[in-house]
């Protein structure tokens, strides 16, 4: 007998044919003799769908006081989606029993709309498993310690799922989506991609940070820091699979590196949309230049990524650096507000129109003219390269957004990733 985590996605658990499915699924799993714990998210669509009445109401929602309503709004999707689950286990002739996230609860800190994890409390949970319960737990909540609902970002439920495995150092997370494992690169930019059998937890990292949604971000670094075996797997296959075949299928995380015999030089590609570029012209070159813009930057709360400083002509210098889009604007007015008169700079610019690929492989470390190859492969399709960065285990380029899936698929043919 293992104690398993399933955790099911939106469209996995996007009708109510689709969560009788998952209900037959996860009884068959219990009948096997496991204790099963699930973790779904909200149905697919409704968590938009709640942000969207929200932005309707109250358009540009930013202060705490506003985020909060935000995520009493938004966790509700999953509390519908945990119930439904309950009943159709008990309809399959299941003991089941569904709970919130403060029900169980999962603490995180205030940080709404993008609250961390905590600390989790099983007690309640072991009781239920041990009376031979199949217990749900909605993905994507938590509460903070004034009682106060929060979420954990978009894609959040991999991380409560993860996070729940890790707390109650369940044997295996399996995280049941609409694909059938992680691939080379985003099956549907390119067809051609192939599942990968594993992926090192490094190189999941890379991944998820760098713009696979395949799993949030925070779900990896959950995995890599309590050791939880994680496996990504389809949804989509007949709920009355073979366990054992079920269990070997789709792609697990691994932590040991030389598992795989020969290491392919790049694993993946990602890409990511959701960023901007602003730049400041004409700032006199001198000590405190990036402590001036960046600091008053990272002081409003918005996170940075990419950052390139040019040389300088006749004392002055362009800074340039990548937000996530939605801090854009807040970001221009705030360079031009601030950050402008107190250096005396040009004119700042912006670009919202451009997006990141990335290359990544934990491979690279011990080959050189990696990012070469990449630099080439684009240029034979004419795709200007704005920023550039790279890391051990990566090199990543901001380009035009126009060029996203070229560059992808580019790229994926160059380090033959094609099937
Ligand atoms: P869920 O609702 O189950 O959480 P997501 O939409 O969050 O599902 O994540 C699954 C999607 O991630 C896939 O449908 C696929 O389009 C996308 N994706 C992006 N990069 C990859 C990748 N490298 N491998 C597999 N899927 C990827
Ligand atoms: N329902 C939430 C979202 O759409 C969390 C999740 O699906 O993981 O982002
Ligand atoms: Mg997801």
């Amino acid at each position: 007998m293992a104690l398993i985590v399933h955790k099911y996605g939106g469209t996995s658990m996007g009708s109510t044919e689709r969560i009788r499915n998952v209900a037959k699924r996860v009884a068959k799993w219990a009948r096997a003799g496991h204790q099963m714990v699930v973790v779904p998210s909200a149905m697919s669509g409704e968590t938009n769908r709640l942000l969207a009445l929200a932005k309707d109401v109250s358009p540009a929602a930013q202060t705490p006081a506003m985020l909060r309503e935000l995520d009493a709004i938004a966790c509700t999707g999953e509390q519908v989606s945990v119930g439904l689950l309950s009943l159709a286990l008990q309809a399959e002739g299941m003991e089941a029993v569904s709970y919130a996230g403060w029900q169980v609860p999962i603490k995180t800190d205030s940080s709404y709309t993008k609250a961390r994890i905590q600390s989790i409390d099983d007690v309640r949970v072991r009781a239920d498993l041990a009376a031979g319960k199949v217990v749900i737990i909605t993905g994507f909540q938590g509460v903070d310690e004034e009682q106060n609902i929060t979420t954990l970002g978009r894609g959040g439920s991999d991380t409560s799922a993860v996070a729940v495995a890790a707390a109650m150092k369940a044997d295996e997370c399996l995280i049941y989506t609409d694909v059938d494992g992680v691939y080379t690169t985003d099956p549907r930019v390119v067809p051609e991609a192939r599942r990968l059998h594993t992926v090192s937890f490094e190189e999941m990292l890379e991944m998820a940070s760098l713009g696979s949604k395949v799993l949030q971000i925070r779900s990896v670094e959950f995995a890599g820091k309590y050791r939880v075996p994680l496996r990504v797997l389809s949804s989509f296959t007949p709920w009355d699979i073979n366990i054992e075949e079920e269990a070997k299928s789709g792609t697990l995380i691994t932590f040991e590196e030389d598992e795989k015999m020969e290491q392919a030089v790049v694993s993946g590609i990602a890409f990511n949309r959701d960023e901007a570029k602003v730049t400041v012209l004409g700032v006199p070159d001198k000590p405190g230049i990036a402590y001036g813009i960046l600091g008053k930057v990272a002081a409003a709360n918005i996170d940075v990524d990419v950052i390139i400083q040019n040389v300088s002509r006749e004392g002055r210098t362009d800074f340039s650096f990548t937000v996530h889009r939605n801090d854009y604007q807040r970001t221009l007015d705030l360079l031009k507000t601030e950050v402008l008169p107190a250096l005396g700079a040009n004119e700042v610019i912006g670009d919202a129109k451009i997006c990141k690929v990335s290359i990544v492989g934990i491979g690279m470390r011990s080959h050189v003219g990696v990012a070469s190859k990449m630099f080439e492969a684009l240029s034979a399709e004419n795709i200007n390269i704005q920023m550039i960065t790279t890391s051990e285990i990566k090199t990543s380029v901001v380009i035009d957004e126009k060029y996203m899936e070229l560059a992808v698929r580019a790229l994926h043919r160059a380090f033959d990733l094609d099937a």
